[in-house]
């Protein structure tokens, strides 16, 4: 096991781990780590399934959250979740917090999944899933997921 940098708070981390045990920020997000999950992994359209190892797809759901600019809150590669949120934005009273499911088919395919739910400044009390828009930001990350894989 090597040990890596955080290049947000500076601790010593494994570069096995998805996310900083000491402040959170995702890990394996740099262009060669990138690179090595793009081309080890890939997305069969035929049948809507990604190949790979469960820690690549873990790794890939952290970096489609990166690029499309949302925080990671939680990355677990053993149950395949891995969980985001969305920033609270001017002119819009709410967030979403998502989670990208990832389970195995068969061995080495993988299909991905995921929940969404609204975030409400103020706890008022609404609808769950507001204008479906928390399900399309989940779908978003698996689209940049897509996208990613298909890199190669
Ligand atoms: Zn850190």
């Amino acid at each position: 096991m090597a040990l890596v940098v955080c290049s947000e708070c500076g601790k010593e981390i494994s570069d096995k781990a998805l996310t900083c045990i000491g402040c959170g920020a995702p890990i394996g997000t740099s262009d060669s780590e990138k690179n090595i999950v793009a081309t080890r992994s890939s997305f069969d359209q035929k049948s809507e399934a990604f190949n790979g190892t469960k820690q690549l797809m873990a790794r890939l759901a952290v970096q489609a959250v990166v690029d499309v600019g949302w925080r990671v809150d939680s990355a677990d590669e053993a149950s395949g979740l891995v969980s985001f949120t969305t920033g609270m934005t001017w002119g819009s009273f709410s967030g979403v917090s998502g989670t990208i499911v990832i389970s195995e088919m068969t061995t080495g395919k993988f299909s991905v999944t995921g929940a969404g739910k609204q975030n409400v400044r103020g706890g008022q009390m609404i609808a769950p899933n507001l204008f479906n828009e928390a399900n399309k930001k989940v779908a978003k990350v698996i689209e940049q997921m897509k996208l990613i894989a298909s890199r190669s």
